[in-house]
């Protein structure tokens, strides 16, 4: 779809802070940057890597990648982050390409802020594109002890 712009722009992420932090043959993930002033630290979008509407739009093997990459990725947010908890939202309104916003809920975030107003708390961590890029750093080391290659840890 040449005119979503989740389509167009997979080639330009390796250069936005931090990179690409995890991607398969279906699915990529990388942490939000706004394109001016600071951004949520520990904020991250996991995308399709096809032209996916919505969640009923997946198929089994890209509900599996994306089911695999909400474990890696949340286990590495909360451990780089010091998270309470891992919020993963989906609406897919503003772009019509399935993605799923990663959200690190600190232990100070005030109840006020819980949910979908999690990214409105004045006091949370933000960064700009060198604070992002750093995060980004301890994830992928977070990664790259955890997680070998496409091998699964071994499990009964
Ligand atoms: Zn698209």
């Amino acid at each position: 779809m040449d005119t979503c712009p989740f389509c167009t722009t997979y080639k330009d992420l390796p250069s936005t802070p931090g990179g690409i932090l995890f991607e398969d043959r279906l699915v990529y993930v990388h942490h939000y940057c706004r394109d001016e002033g600071p951004s949520y630290l520990g904020h991250l979008l996991l995308k399709t890597k096809r032209h996916v509407p919505g969640l009923a739009d997946l198929t089994e093997a890209e509900g599996q990648a994306i089911g695999q990459s909400i474990a890696r990725l949340s286990k590495a947010l909360q451990a780089c982050t010091g998270a309470e908890k891992i919020y993963a939202e989906a609406y897919y309104e503003v772009v019509p390409h399935l993605h799923l916003h990663l959200m690190a809920r600190y232990p100070e975030t005030p109840q006020a802020y819980w949910r979908w107003k999690i990214g409105e708390w004045p006091q949370a961590p933000q960064g700009g594109p060198e604070a992002i890029a750093a995060l980004c750093e301890q994830i992928h080391a977070y990664l790259a002890q955890t997680v070998s290659g496409s091998v699964e840890p071994n499990v009964e």
